[in-house]
């Protein structure tokens, strides 16, 4: 392999970064990646890798979809090379490669499982052509950050090498015609009870057929433009499905796969639709790389979606769960709004979702807000909204024009605060929505809920 002269300089110099930092205890998983790329323009290119590189991209899914890779490629006898610990932009995946290499440049794993930023592909896929580019979906995301699906569809077209084979969602019309040159193997869930015949959110970002721009007619519709559809004008259609979930047995917690090779029964990870397209894109994968069968079932039995992002505590004949939902991402607040409205019982729901990292530097652009779907809460089961923040007063103006009741919303400016305005006399479930930038104030406020329900619990026996 011919290599920069600057690479070698550049490894040793980045290595000794990382040493030096760990010293100090400092984060090391992004700035020596960044060291060596300003001593060697082309390190990423230059750097040993793996045989098998496997990237994952996409709005949603994508950290859940590496981290499901990461846990069963291990019971397959694979140890993947990953940037599980460090970031998905171009400094973070840098330092993965780094940390892996050896004084002299080599990788000693087989494969690579990496997540990449869909803004950093153009760079990283010019350096590192992955063999399998898994697309989780394709949505709008936070402004600031994506602007617009088709913005990066645009990006992601351009950085796509053409030897990458795609494995992408057959149900999102946008990430599955990306690179359309390109071969792709792809995954999707059959029509179920509870899809919708027409569309219910206030987004959906393909209306019109590509080709002909005719108003397509969908077969039904999942959630904003998931679901299948046609060209009533032309043969535009949503594409064939190779790995298709045909049957959900929740009791079992089994989900029925059919494949090029027949059908297939999963474990059932999560209870949500998104959990079940996140561990079927992972098995898709798995699956075409020649994986068998019971060796991933018998690995997804072990397996759990991070706590971190959904979690049920029972207390008595009440609950709280806690649910992660991305500030500025429409798209998975309104998935968190739909699965709060169809959860059985009578439910309060705490807002967590400002975007403080934003609005430390500016304002948080409060625009996302009238894209995401909060009519959805204006729900007969949904007794209270409580809202805390700096933001608050947008939220309850965002509220209020859903139509959702005043008398339902309580607002306030302190954040842990808000587990006190719960009445349980009037709810049995307490959702407590939050953003990676807030887990400081949702730790505390369910800590708050969980000592007002024990104490709750405690009277009652006395
Ligand atoms: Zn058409």
């Amino acid at each position: 392999m011919k290599r920069s002269w600057r690479f070698f300089p550049a490894l040793w110099t980045a290595k000794l970064t990382t040493a030096v930092l760990r010293l100090f205890h400092r984060n090391a998983t992004h700035l020596p990646g960044l060291v060596a790329l300003k001593l060697c323009p082309t390190f990423l290119g230059d750097i040993g890798k793996p045989k098998t590189i496997i990237a994952v991209t996409g709005t949603n899914g994508k950290t859940t979809v590496c981290n499901l890779l990461d846990d069963i490629l291990p019971d397959c006898g694979v140890q993947p090379l990953n940037n599980r610990t460090g970031s998905n932009v171009n400094g973070g995946i840098l330092t993965t490669f780094l940390n892996a290499a050896t004084l002299t440049g080599r990788v000693k794993e087989e494969m690579a499982v990496i997540e990449v930023d869909e803004r950093s592909a153009l760079f990283v896929f010019k350096y590192m052509q992955p063999d399998y580019l898994i697309v989780t979906n394709l949505f709008r995301d936070s402004f600031k950050r994506n602007a617009h699906s088709e913005f990066i569809s645009d990006i992601l077209n351009q950085a796509i090498p053409k030897k990458t084979k795609l494995i992408v969602n057959a149900d999102d019309l946008i990430g599955s015609r990306l690179a359309p040159n390109n071969d792709r193997i792809t995954f999707g869930i059959a029509h179920r009870e509870g899809d919708w015949e027409v569309r219910q959110n206030i987004v959906c970002d393909m209306v019109a057929c590509p080709y002909c721009n005719t108003v397509l007619e969908y077969d039904f519709v999942r959630y904003n433009h998931i679901g299948r559809a046609h060209c009533p004008k032309c043969d535009f259609a949503s594409p064939s499905v190779h790995y298709e979930i045909i049957a959900v047995d929740e009791e079992a917690a089994k989900l029925t796969v059919r494949t090029p090779r027949g059908e297939e029964q999963y474990r059932m990870i999560g209870d949500n639709i998104t959990d079940w397209y996140n561990t079927l894109a992972a098995v898709t994968m798995l699956r075409v790389l020649g994986f068998d069968e019971q060796t991933i079932e018998q690995s997804l039995q072990k397996q759990q979606i991070v706590k971190s992002r959904f979690e049920r505590i029972d207390i008595g004949d009440k609950a709280i769960t806690m649910l992660l939902a991305k500030g500025q991402n429409p798209i998975a607040c309104s998935r968190a709004f739909d699965y709060i409205r169809r959860t059985e019982g009578k439910k309060a729901v705490i807002l967590l979702i400002e975007d403080y990292y934003d609005a430390k530097h500016t304002s948080e652009n409060v625009a996302w807000l009238y894209d995401a779907d909060f009519e959805f809460l204006n729900d007969p089961s949904v007794e209270q909204i409580v809202i805390a923040g700096v933001r608050a007063a947008d939220f309850r103006v965002r509220l209020l024009l859903a139509g959702v009741d005043d008398s339902r919303i309580v607002c306030m400016r302190e954040e842990v605060a808000t587990a006190d305005a719960v009445d349980f006399e009037r709810v049995d479930n307490a959702f407590v929505l939050f953003d990676v930038y807030t887990t400081m104030f949702a730790d505390a406020t369910r800590e708050r809920l969980e000592n007002r329900l024990n104490g709750q619990n405690e009277e009652v026996s006395q």
